[in-house]
Formats: structure tokens, sequence, C-alpha cells
């Protein structure tokens, strides 16, 4: 297949590095010694040449599906730049994506392809489907795709890179389709704030499923830095989790909020004793600012980065946090969308606003803006929508869902999505607001509230919260008042639970479905 336009697409942004310094580290693993095992940009580079020369040979087209069931490891990197290679779209699940989900996702994608890690369990897969498994020591082709036929003679910018089923905390999974041109828009914009140098290690805590990893393979290959790949068992365990960061000499960990959880409370020390950590990015939701402050204490070395946005654009800000965090602080800012790119808040009515502390629906107008929800255009209409400021031009721009105000800068502070306010006895409840002040009680360090809906009876707002170890949980009565001194009565929840095992989605995020479930 020849692949010869001058077009910018995944695999051109991620191996720019192989020209430079095609010994530096690209990727590091923990080796069967657990010593560090590095493969560098050379090495990187010719794995995909190798899988590319396997897979050029299976007659699938440009923009074929290829699914790609493995965690994030430096074969899966070198997989999906091969597929960006030859413009097939990599439909990343993670090894622990239930069956049917998979199959869900197959049927809807309906993919020329299906590739597992060497060390893959799947099975239970269509007949239809070709089928291989990838490893170091290359791609086998168990199956090989049904014959296509080949319609496209040359890769372009739009061609789909990826497809990314989102986890559905905001709706239901949708497939986010995004374009090379998108893709790399993003990471030219992102490279802008400095967040690692080519002498980094990028610890990457995501699933490879949810496009945080990707943001994260981008940063550090972009950066000619090294992508550490922590593996998911680690990140089960604080001890594990601290001491991988530690052998692997990683410099700049990204991840939810949630994976910082337990290593604070146990392993605090440890934590502390990481000399080398000098960054820290997270993404996804509100990281708890009592445990934020705790962070921030022990490693006050780190630039923490509060990164904000959704798959439709792989993200949209980098906000430093302030160092140190002031004592008054009651919110953190996502400050200003990523070079490039632009967002600019509407009321309801659809006016533009410009005045610092009203509320409206961020839109955001970038490059990076995804193609398309795969197979649901009327879903597509809802979010992609003209400029408000300009309608006429054509130009779409994301209706993103989240609401927020501007600071006295024109910083924008995120309230919550759209979708979650309530209304409690007739009144419109902000969830987010509410967590906020639930947060500010002593001892407290995480934080969800509900809507609580039991037959015949009024919704109340029950608040779900961590204690901090060998704290005291307060009483429903004090917490309630300790609400209702700042916020209207109908804001203070009625109900508390202590929750020891704070439930997280597959990508770590605050899992509200278990939460509602377990009352
Ligand atoms: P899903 O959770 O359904 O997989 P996304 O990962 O795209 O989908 O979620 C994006 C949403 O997560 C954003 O629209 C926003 O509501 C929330 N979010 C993302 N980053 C932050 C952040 N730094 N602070 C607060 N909320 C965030």
């Amino acid at each position: 297949m020849p692949v010869s336009a001058p077009v910018d697409r995944m695999h051109d942004f991620m191996l720019a590095w192989a020209r430079v310094t095609p010994d530096a580290p690209a990727v590091v693993e923990e080796g069967a010694d657990g010593e560090p095992a590095v493969l560098t940009y050379r090495q990187l580079e010719q794995r995909v040449h190798d899988y590319v020369s396997v897979l050029d040979g299976l007659g699938l087209d440009y923009g074929d599906r290829v699914i790609l069931d493995s965690d994030t490891s430096a074969s899966a990197i070198a997989m999906f730049l091969a597929c960006s290679t030859l413009s097939l779209a990599f439909v990343p699940v993670s090894p622990e994506t239930p069956l049917r989900r998979l199959l869900t996702i197959m049927k809807t994608t309906r993919p020329g392809l299906y590739l597992q890690a060497a060390d893959g369990q799947r099975a239970g897969l269509p007949e239809g489907v070709g089928t291989g498994r990838f490893g170091p020591e290359g791609l086998v082709v168990e199956r090989p795709p049904q014959p296509r036929v080949r319609h496209r003679r040359e890769p372009v910018g739009t061609d789909t890179a990826y497809i990314i089923f989102t986890s559905g905390t905001t709706g239901r999974p949708k497939g986010v389709v995004m374009s090379h041109r998108g893709v790399v828009s993003f990471y030219r914009g992102m490279l802008q704030h400095a967040i690692v140098g080519n002498h980094d290690r990028v610890a990457t805590t995501s699933p490879l499923q949810f496009d945080f990893s990707l943001l994260d393979i981008g940063l550090a290959l972009g950066s000619g830095a090294a992508v550490v790949p922590v593996p998911r068992d680690t990140l089960r365990w604080p001890r594990r989790f601290v001491r991988f960061l530690r052998d692997m000499e990683v410099t700049q960990v990204d991840g939810v909020p949630s994976i910082w959880r337990s290593a604070l409370r146990h392993e605090a020390d440890q934590l502390a004793a990481l000399e080398k950590l000098r960054g820290v990015l997270f993404c996804g939701e509100d990281f708890p600012l009592p445990e934020l402050r705790q962070l921030q204490q022990l490693l006050p070395q780190a630039r923490l980065i509060n990164c904000y946005g959704a798959t439709e654009s792989m993200a949209c800000s980098f906000t430093d946090v302030p160092n140190p965090l002031p004592d008054d602080l009651e919110k953190l800012s996502i400050g200003f969308a990523h070079p490039g790119a632009e967002m600019t808040l509407v009321d309801e009515s659809g006016q533009v606003i410009t005045e610092p502390g009203v509320q409206g629906e961020i839109h955001l107008r970038t490059p990076a803006l995804f193609t398309g929800y795969w197979d649901d255009p009327e879903a597509t209409r809802r979010v992609q929508v003209p400029d408000p400021l300009n309608p006429w031009s054509g130009q779409l721009v994301l209706r993103t869902g989240d609401l927020a105000y501007q600071g006295e800068g024109g910083e924008m502070y995120f309230c919550g999505r759209i979708d979650s306010q309530v209304q409690i006895r007739g009144n419109r409840v902000e969830i987010s607001e509410v967590e906020r002040k639930v947060l500010e009680y002593p001892g407290i360090t995480a934080a969800a509230v509900l809507v609580v809906q039991r037959p015949d009876r009024e919704p109340v707002l029950a608040a779900f919260v961590a204690v901090a170890p060998g704290g005291t949980a307060p009483k429903g009565t004090e917490l309630s008042a300790f609400c209702a001194q700042t916020l209207p009565a109908y804001m203070a929840p009625k109900e508390l639970h202590v929750i020891e095992e704070w439930p997280v989605t597959a990508h770590g995020k605050t899992d509200r479905a278990a939460l509602a479930a377990g009352v």
C-alpha cells in the first residue's frame, strides 16, 4: 500500500523523535526481573514496521476498523501506530471489558480484524471477523479477514485515527470517532504547555480504551520522553504502585484523581520520598480538594496540572494548580483552552456570556473536534452545533454539556454537567456545589451527592463520603446543619452514607450508579 502523501498523522507525530534521538527510551516497562525494560524510539519504530508489513498483506482498506484488545504496552502502542500508518481505524478495548460489551462494540463497528495481546485470554468471538495476536515477537494472524474491496489510494488527514467508546457517565456509551487531523492538532496545542521534556518518564494509568491513555502517550512521545505503562494490578495496591513509580524512575504521573486515594491514605511517607516525581496531571473529574492539598504537601516539588475536557476533543485545557494552594481556595480553575482552541460560555437562550460570575454552558471551538459519533448522526448534531458567535459561517463547535462561569481574568470554573442539575421540591440544585460544601467538613476526604428516590417518598439528597484514616464521621444531622450554614436548606443533604471502599468505574471515576445501588 503506498503511503506517500505529506499528511500529518498520529504515527508521524509520535515517531518524529525517532529521527532526533533514536536511542532514547520511548517505552519503559517492568521487566521479568523487576528492572526497567527499555524500548528505544528506534526499536519502537522497527516494531511498528514489523506489524505494518503483516497488516498490509491482509487486504484491508483505509478506514476499516481494527479492534485492539490490550492493556497499554510497548506492543499495543506499536500496533496502533501500525494501524495509523495504514489509515486503519483502531478501536481500543481493555482485556477487562466484559465480552458482551465487546460484542456490542463489534456489532456496531463491524471490524475487519480483532487483535489481542499475545497473552490475552479472550475467547468467544464471532466467526466472521479476522483475528490475530501481537507481542514483541510480532503479529500472528490466526484467521485472516474476509476479502474486502479496496476503494482508497491516498491516506488523508481526515481519515479516522481511532474510535473510543465512552464509559457512559454522560449518557449511553457512544463511539467517538476522531480524525488524524483532530488528534494531531490537539497534541500540538497540548505540547505548547511544555508539560514534559525529553528526559522525562511519563507514567500512564488509564486503560487503553479511555482516550486519556492516548493523551499520555502523545504527551510523552511527542515530547521525546518515555511512556511508562503502569500495570493494572500494580495500580490496585498502593504500596506496589508507589514502589513501581520509584523503581521505574517516573518523573510524571498522569491519571484520574482516584489513583492517588489509597496511596495518600496508606503510603504517604513513601509518596513523599518520590524525589524524582516533578509532575502530576489529572483529568476526568474534580480532584477533591482535601486530597489534592495532601498530595501537594507530600510532593511540594511537583507541578500539578488540572486537565479538563471530554473525549469529543480528547481534552480541552491544562491548568496549573497554584502552589501552594491558598487556604481559602474553594474551587480549582480549568483555565483557558489549550493554544489553538477557545471556550465560550453560552446561556440558555443562546446568548454568549462575557461577564464574570455568570454560569453558562461551555462551547468549545477547536480543530480537534471529533468527526462524529459512530453511526449516530442525531447524537452528533446535538453536540456539534453552529458557532454561537457566527452561526452563518457553517463552522461547528462542541456543545460540551458542562457548566462553568468565568473569573475576573476570563479563566473558567467548572460547575458540573447540565444533566447533573436536579430538582428538589421544585428548586434547582447544583450537585457539584453541594459536594464542594460537604468536602469542607473537617475530616471528609471525598464526597459524592446523589438524589435518592424511594417509592412513595419525596426525593432526597444523600451525601456519600470517605473519611480520613482514623477520623470520625460526622452524624447526618451535623453534616446537614453544616451545609445549611451557607447553602439553602433544600440543598443540604438529608442522608449520610460513610463509604469504606470508594467505588470507581473502569475509567477510575466515581461510580455513582454503584453508590446509588448501595442505598
Ligand atoms: P465518560 O466519562 O463518559 O467516558 P469523558 O471521559 O469524555 O466521558 O468525560 C468528560 C467529562 O468529564 C467532561 O465533560 C466533564 O464533565 C468531566 N471532566 C473532565 N475533566 C474534568 C476536570 N478536570 N474537572 C472536572 N470535571 C472534569
